[in-house]
């Protein structure tokens, strides 16, 4: 075996984590090397350098969200006195994903750059590893080359998860890793899961006029906020989205016109239908069956999730795992550049420190945004008792909707999960407009130990959504969330 390059610091993945840790390491002045490598989806759909969040996830998601939002303000714009607003019109799907697509190949090419500049060898090859210190690089034609480093890093995220049990699945249905760079509009299509990716895709595609249902198994939103979860699925049926609920598909046939026939069960009963397209959003697995890892000691859980202790080691002592990959890290893009940072500045910036899991904040862009940090309800009653917290609630109309007619009066809420003992705020929910922009900031407060009467005496930014989380006096259990006024 020939070794053509030696490095301190070898990237398995060129996606999130795994550039964010090559590009530090590389200021750190160590020798790095990176491999990216894009394995097509079963529909034969590929993209290029940045991983999930650039390619198939935050930022073409984030796009398709906002065409969608820009055309429910068309009506909008009509209540606001806007004459010949084309409320009528229909969408244009082929401009909406030539525009995406622009924008992420102008990324693909940026983050070639920086790594250029940072002078990273950057290689477009599948990876392996060999030894623990060897990596094996294969080219789309099958030419193989071996490269050795001090440390390995595996940053290899994951890929869309099927259910089992319904034959050839994979060639029926498209996953995330089609859907932003579909040639033609999806029409009616059913979405199967109910979490973040589901209830997303669902949403937006919705918002650009697809007959969309989505089909859920047993809740919404696993692990997030039950009382939000519902609001959420409110606000999404009061916009046209149909719910199949405590139901999974059983079977779905092509048939003419390319159609889809899906048979699902739903408490004990066969229901049938029939959409343009199934988009599958049932959970994601980590992409690490084809690296060797048992070969070269690396454990890994039964869903291939790489076992890693606080400081990102695996159990082979000089390879590092990061990001989607690792076993109980948050599936974030932010969490996986962080961690990818620190752990470069650990190895070769002589710094201490560790990443930090606790308050981290998200945002699910349904068609009406959910943000939050911290506890939900549900988890703060499972890890408290009642009496050791105390739960603000407030559900209040944004200003500029009491222009429209359109939009649902009840549908925004806010609650602060506060500790009784001390005033710090545990936990922080808000469903309304612009979520992510709102959450962000109060992430700083929280994570500083912020308390309620420090939120109190805040003074806030009049006339704003935001604003409400400053003023919240109504007690779960004891006062009505609805506020009245300005
Ligand atoms: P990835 O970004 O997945 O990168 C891994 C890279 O490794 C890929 O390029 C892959 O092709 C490559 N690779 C795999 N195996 C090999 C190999 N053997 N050799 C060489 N290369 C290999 N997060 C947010 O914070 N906000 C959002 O709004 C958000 N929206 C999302 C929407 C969708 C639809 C999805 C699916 C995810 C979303 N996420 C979001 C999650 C976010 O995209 C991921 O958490 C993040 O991309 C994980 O980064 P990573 O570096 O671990 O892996
Ligand atoms: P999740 O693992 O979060 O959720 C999977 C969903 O699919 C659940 O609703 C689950 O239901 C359902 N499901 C699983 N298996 C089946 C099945 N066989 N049949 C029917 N339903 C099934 O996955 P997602 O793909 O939604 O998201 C993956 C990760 O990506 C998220 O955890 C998140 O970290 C990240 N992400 C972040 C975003 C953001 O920051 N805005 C956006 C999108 C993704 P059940 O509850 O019954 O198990």
């Amino acid at each position: 075996m020939q070794i053509t390059q030696e490095f301190d610091f070898f990237v398995i993945g060129g996606g999130s984590g795994g550039l964010a840790a090559a590009k530090q390491a590389a200021s750190q002045g160590a020798k790095v090397g990176l491999a990216d490598f894009v394995k097509p989806s079963p529909l034969g759909t590929k993209w290029g350098l940045g991983g999930t969040c650039v390619n198939v996830g935050c930022i073409p998601k984030k796009l398709m969200h906002f065409a969608a939002l820009a055309g429910e303000l068309r009506k909008d714009q009509v209540e606001a006195g806007w004459i010949n607003a084309d409320i009528k019109g229909k969408h244009d799907w082929n401009r909406m994903t030539e525009n995406v697509r622009s924008h992420i190949k102008k990324l693909n090419f940026q983050y070639k750059n920086q790594l250029n500049n940072k002078e990273v060898k950057y290689y477009n090859k599948l990876a392996e590893l060999e030894k623990s210190n060897i990596v094996k690089l294969i080219d789309k034609d099958g030419g193989v080359e071996f490269v050795k480093s001090k440390f390995i890093l595996i940053a290899v995220g994951g890929r869309p998860s099927y259910p089992e049990d319904i034959p050839e699945i994979e060639k029926k249905v498209i996953t995330s890793d089609d859907l932003f760079w579909l040639p033609n509009n999806p029409g009616k299509t059913l979405v199967v899961g109910a979490s973040y990716v589901a209830l997303e895709c669902g949403g937006f595609l919705n918002g650009l006029g697809c007959d969309s249902s989505i089909m859920v198994r047993s809740i919404l939103l696993r692990g997030f906020d039950q009382e939000i979860a519902g609001k959420i699925e409110d606000y999404m049926v009061e916009s046209g989205i149909k719910f199949i609920k405590e139901a999974i598909p059983i079977n779905i046939e092509v048939i003419e016109h390319n159609r889809r026939l899906v048979t699902w069960k739903q408490k004990g009963v066969q229901h049938s239908d029939t959409f343009d397209t199934v988009l599958i959003a049932t959970g994601r697995k980590s992409d690490t069956s084809k690296l060797n890892l048992e070969r070269v000691g690396v454990k890994t859980n039964k869903n291939g999730k790489i076992i890693c202790t606080i400081d990102d080691r695996t159990s082979v002592a000089n390879i590092y795992a990061i990001g989607d990959c690792v076993e109980g890290r948050p599936e974030l893009t932010p969490t996986a550049i962080k961690c990818g940072q620190l752990l470069a500045n650990r190895l070769f910036g002589g710094q201490k420190k560790m990443m930090c899991y606790q308050f981290i904040p998200t945002t699910v862009f349904t068609p009406l945004e959910y943000g939050c940090i911290g506890y939900s309800e549900e988890e703060a009653i499972n890890k408290f008792t009642q009496n050791e917290i105390i739960i603000y609630h407030s559900i209040f109309k944004p200003l500029e909707w009491n222009l429209l007619e359109s939009h649902y009066a009840q549908a925004c809420m806010i609650k602060l999960i506060v500790m009784v003992s001390t005033r710090r705020v545990i936990g922080l929910h808000y469903l309304g407009p612009n979520a992510g922009e709102v959450v962000q900031g109060y992430a700083v407060a929280i994570k500083l130990g912020a308390t309620k009467e420090q939120f109190d005496a805040t003074i806030g930014i009049h006339p704003t959504c935001s604003e409400e989380i400053l003023t919240l006096t109504a007690v779960k259990g004891i006062d009505n969330p609805q506020k009245e006024g300005c």
